[in-house]
């Protein structure tokens, strides 16, 4: 019976309409939680999808945008430019490191990464070259839903692998973990390298993909690669921006600059569509000419809007005011503690943890739909995927509210893992 159904006209996001439970209905936020319309209230364990770093209608953003929605809340950015948004470009390019100084403003990560893959395409036009036209990426990345994003995608594994045929064909490698992977980089690179217009990885995270960590290290040694090889490295910092790990930016663990830089889900604190690419001086200079066909082609209709622009620069603010990465340290050691009795479970595979991001992999894919109305029946709000469920919660979260997500997560994984031994 389609028709009785709630949400009758909305089209839900990677779910199956016909089997899925019904969504549950939220009506207000605050802090870390979420109040559904039945008056329930849940601790959020990720941040709505790892947005809201500040916690849920923080006043002072709300304030900036207020202010920002009785002046201009829209004006289009062709021809036209305001404040919110030469402030904000202004101080992105303070925050991130090097020369990171040229900013698109955008309207979600996917475009983002859209216009990074689009600048490193034009930049080797802009300079005279043609013929590379792909871009290596790495297995087990995600980079978004679009087109050009999801070519960049994991291939195989990832949520997009019914789409190889209409996508352009890319280059994939595993990511450098070893002297082993590393060569086979190194020559992928090499026996590419006329076909490549740059290499993009999500640096120490890969979040959709499957909350897969690495090394400093090995971002180090794919910046080196892709240097030796004169390619501009993208790195999507689209997950780890903004504190997630441990750092503002997480390539900064690995002392790199790459050359074009993404950013979206916490640039606004979690309350408003915005994303950006950030590319250096010596990208940017590529496109500097007299010449009207060297401009960058691109620009979104919304593309900075201000009061997007305003949400982000308070949330600046608070980065600036408030001891966010001192937070996110202070959770990573609390989901350290809380999530390591649950390695110790037969049928978990693995437990990691980055920053304030914990991450628990069980040895075979879960009932998800049976986890997850477990996690809401104990009152909390997180999203198992695949093999994993996860916490990146708000880096405001208070000590009751984490407390209470390690302790249901553990029970709630606890009575999985039994569920699944008796079916
Ligand atoms: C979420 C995400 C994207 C896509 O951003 P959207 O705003 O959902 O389009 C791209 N890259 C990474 C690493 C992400 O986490």
């Amino acid at each position: 019976m389609r028709a009785t159904r709630p949400g009758r006209h909305l089209w839900r996001p990677y779910t199956q309409m016909k089997s899925a439970a019904a969504p549950l209905e939220a009506v207000a936020t605050w802090g870390s939680r979420i109040v559904l319309a039945d008056g329930r209230e849940l601790v959020d364990g990720i941040a709505s999808w790892w947005t809201a770093v500040h916690g849920y209608n923080h006043p002072h953003i709300a304030r900036a945008v207020a202010d920002q929605l009785a002046r201009m809340p829209h004006v289009m950015f062709g021809g036209l430019t305001h404040a919110p948004a030469e402030r904000l470009a202004a101080r992105l390019a303070a925050l991130l490191p090097g020369d990171l100084d040229h900013v698109f403003l955008v309207d979600s990560g996917s475009v983002a990464v859209e216009v990074a893959l689009k600048m490193a395409a034009q930049l080797w036009l802009n300079r005279g070259v043609t013929g590379r036209t792909r871009v290596l990426a790495f297995r087990g990345g995600y980079h978004g839903d679009t087109m050009g994003a999801m070519s960049v995608c994991d291939p195989d594994e990832g949520m997009h692998r019914r789409f190889g045929a209409y996508l352009p064909r890319q280059v994939f490698c595993d990511l450098p973990h070893t002297a082993e992977q590393a060569a086979a980089l190194d020559a992928a690179l090499a026996r590419h390298r006329d076909a490549l217009a740059a290499v993009i990885v999500e640096p120490l995270v890969q979040g959709a993909g499957g909350m897969v960590m690495h090394d400093p290290e090995v971002l180090a040694t794919i910046a080196r690669l892709a240097r030796r090889h004169g390619l501009p490295l993208i790195c999507d910092e689209i997950f780890t921006g903004f504190g997630r790990t441990g750092t503002l930016f997480a390539c900064e663990q690995a002392g790199i600059v790459p050359d074009i830089l993404c950013l979206s889900k916490a640039l606004t604190g979690g309350t408003m569509a915005l994303a950006a690419t950030v590319a250096t001086a010596e990208i940017f200079d590529a496109f500097w000419s007299d010449d009207p066909a060297a401009a960058l082609m691109h620009g979104p209709t919304f593309m900075a809007n201000p009061l997007a622009c305003a949400a982000a620069n308070a949330s600046l603010d608070l980065f600036e005011r408030e001891p966010r990465l001192d937070q996110a340290r202070a959770i990573a050691g609390r989901l350290r503690d809380g999530l390591a009795p649950l390695a110790r479970l037969p049928g978990v595979r693995d437990v990691r943890v980055l920053g304030a991001i914990g991450a628990v992999q069980f040895a075979r894919a879960p009932d998800l739909a049976a986890l997850k109305a477990d996690l809401v029946a104990r009152g909390v709000w997180v999203r198992p995927f695949g093999d994993i469920v996860y916490l990146t919660p708000a880096l405001t979260i208070g000590a009751d509210d984490l407390d209470h997500l390690l302790s249901a997560l553990g029970r709630s994984v606890a009575e999985t893992l039994r569920s699944a031994q008796l079916s």
